[in-house]
């Protein structure tokens, strides 16, 4: 049976073209491309040179959108694109939810006039559904006079728009999918995959039409605060709701995304310098009102690093991370725009960042000792651990030029162990190798950045096991930055440390940002005054009020106290007369290698060490 055999043939077709369209579904094909797709299939099927896609129109319930087509001739395209649903088969097919077929279009009452003009002879039409309900037709015609549409041609047309339909409720779920693919869950904003893509599109318009791209990237100040100490459910609230102030500052064509934890970029087309840094102070100034967050007043700031351009995308972000540094660095909560020489100090950084691991891995770390004496009898207390960096190309670095590197990049936290295990090992061949003496003291500078960690008293329990040293014997010198963060946290891992029993310090007292509170909630025993308090001291006239406030301020709260930097004898008898007990600085003993205080050791001066120092010095 003829037929019967074409009506085969054709279904093998039909099935062939839907599995393609399928296939551009699975794989995330815009869907466009999907809609594409189908026209042509109706067409390869049915064999008709013009065929249309129509959908509703969202915005107008009368209205038809041609959302795809072939053989529409161009200079009707604009006029087509849009129709009334009832007029021409499309327009029929859609208001009667049924295949229409128009076989004479010239003359039926029902045709579209615009196509009637084009001299279209024939055309059928078939209702595509979306999850049940019409949403549009797909309309095939013809100029070739005498067009029939056979019975199986009007079933391959329903099957197929049938299966179309399928096709696009699908297409749209994984438009759905798309959405999320692209967007912050927590937020809604477009995600770094969006930004990043808009950003290439912005920057090949940029390039042609001459003009300039402006990136902007937000990172809140302190998020993490909030975030410890309120909750991660407040957190993602506060998130929210500054993911909602950022898109408000954005014109409509502008993007605002938000690029993972408490990151954000906005991408501003074609605006002027000026603009860029109004939209950025807009930014600022609607974060700087507080937030209604877990029934609080919550305050956040951030800070912004902006890159102009039309660079490479790559280019651009780098940039713009550069300036976000550069504004953190120089106190948060504004923003800065990059420039050039930004580079320079930045790749020194990164260079330094980069040797720095290799130089962990390497050992170039190595450990000076300065001497701690008691003042008045000029015995060695204690020493003081400082770290020095060997490095390869740079010499022997003093730790002010590389420890706020690796305080910014976590890198304290593995040099800090180090350091933790290499002073207590010496420490500790230090006391049996001269019994006869009082086991030394030995302070360890840790820093804030370690005291955040979770494994801190883990690991200076560990170094003591592994050393043999007292616990008595160490000391950690911590500063007050330390205190001016989250005030349970360093409670709870001081009072950690304490119970293992070694010994806590205040580094530089009083330059930074203590209250006597703080001595009275947190286990401390010592405080060290800080050098700019003892500069001066010699002269007699000169009231040394802030060290004798400090000696004062630790006897009533039962601490020991050290002075620092003592670079003349007058400031040691005057020291001495206000009743500072121990005392270091260059007068006292350089910082020194491991043999210079073995050296010292084994002279065995006891109660005269310092002049046995001073004598070393005097003739090396
Ligand atoms: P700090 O803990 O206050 O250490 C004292 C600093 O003052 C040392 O500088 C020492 O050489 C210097 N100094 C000692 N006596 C005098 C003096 O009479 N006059 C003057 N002008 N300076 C004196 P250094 O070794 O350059 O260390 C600087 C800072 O680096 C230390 O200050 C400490 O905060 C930090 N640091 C050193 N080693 C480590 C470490 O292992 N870990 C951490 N986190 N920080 C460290
Ligand atoms: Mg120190
Ligand atoms: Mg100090």
């Amino acid at each position: 049976n003829q037929t019967l055999l074409t009506t085969l043939r054709e279904r093998q077709r039909l099935l062939e073209r839907l599995a393609r369209i399928q296939r551009k579904i699975v794989s995330r094909t815009a869907l466009e491309e999907v809609l594409e797709a189908i026209v042509w299939g109706a067409r390869e099927l049915l064999g008709d040179e013009t065929v249309g896609l129509w959908l509703l129109d969202r915005d107008d319930p009368e209205q038809m959108v041609l959302v795809a087509s072939t053989g529409v001739p161009p200079e009707l395209l604009d006029q087509a694109r849009h129709g009334r649903i009832g007029d021409g088969a499309g327009g029929l097919a859609i208001a009667e939810e049924r295949l229409v077929v128009i076989e004479d279009y010239q003359r039926s009452g029902r045709s579209n006039q615009m196509f009637v003009g084009d001299g279209v002879r024939s055309a059928m039409a078939a209702p595509v559904r979306e999850r049940g309900e019409v949403v549009g037709s797909l309309v095939v015609a013809t100029h070739v006079a005498e067009r029939r549409y056979s019975r199986a041609e009007r079933e391959v047309l329903l099957a197929f728009a049938e299966h179309a339909s399928l096709a696009l409720t699908d297409a749209r779920t994984v438009g759905d999918a798309m959405h999320h693919a692209f967007h912050d869950a927590l937020t809604g904003l477009p995600n770094r995959v969006l930004l990043l893509d808009r950003l290439a599109q912005a920057l090949a318009r940029a390039s042609r039409s001459g003009s300039e791209v402006a990136v902007l990237f937000l990172d809140l100040d302190g998020f993490k605060t909030v975030n410890d100490s309120l909750g991660h459910a407040a957190g993602d609230e506060l998130l929210e709701a500054v993911g909602t102030r950022i898109a408000r500052c954005v014109r409509a064509g502008d993007t605002a995304a938000r690029f993972g934890g408490d990151e954000f970029a906005v991408l501003l087309e074609g605006a002027t310098d000026e603009e860029v840094a109004v939209a950025a102070q807009r930014i600022l100034g609607a974060l700087a009102d507080p937030f209604a967050i877990a029934g609080r007043e919550v305050f956040v700031s951030a800070s912004i690093g902006i890159a102009v351009g039309s660079d490479e995308s790559d280019d651009m972000l780098r940039n713009a991370d550069l300036a976000l540094y550069r504004a953190k660095a120089r106190g948060k909560g504004r923003y800065e725009v990059f420039h050039q020489e930004m580079h320079a100090a930045v790749v020194e950084r990164m260079e330094l960042e980069a040797d720095f691991q290799r130089a962990l891995r390497r050992n170039e770390f190595e450990l000076d000792y300065q001497p701690i004496f008691e003042l008045a009898s000029g015995r060695l207390e204690a020493v003081e651990a400082l770290v020095r960096w060997r490095h390869p190309e740079r010499g022997r670095m003093p730790p002010g030029d590389f420890i706020p590197v690796a305080e910014s990049g976590r890198l304290i936290v593995p040099l800090g162990g180090w350091v933790l295990q290499e002073a207590t090992r010496q420490a500790a061949e230090w006391a049996s190798a001269y019994p006869e003496r009082a086991p030394l003291g030995i302070c360890v500078n840790v820093s804030t950045a370690q005291l955040r960690e979770p494994g801190l008293a883990g690991e200076v329990a560990a170094a003591l096991e592994s050393s043999g040293l007292p616990p008595r014997a160490l000391c950690l010198e911590l500063t007050e930055t330390a205190f001016m963060e989250d005030l349970e946290a360093v409670a709870a891992v001081l009072g950690d440390l304490r119970s293992l029993g070694v010994r806590l310090a205040v580094d530089d007292f009083g330059t930074g940002y203590s209250s006597l509170q703080h001595l009275e909630r947190f286990p401390i025993d010592l405080l060290k005054i800080a050098r700019p308090f003892v500069v001066g001291m010699e002269d007699r006239s000169a009231d040394p009020a802030i060290a004798r406030a400090i000696v004062y301020l630790a006897k009533s709260f039962e601490l020991g106290v050290i002075a620092e930097g003592i670079e003349n004898a007058e400031q040691v008898t005057r020291l001495v007369q206000l009743g500072c007990a121990l005392g270091q600085g260059f007068h006292l003993a350089l910082p020194m290698g491991p043999e210079a205080i073995d050296e010292l050791l084994a002279a065995g001066a006891g109660a005269n060490d310092r002049d046995a120092v001073a004598h070393a010095e005097a003739h090396p």
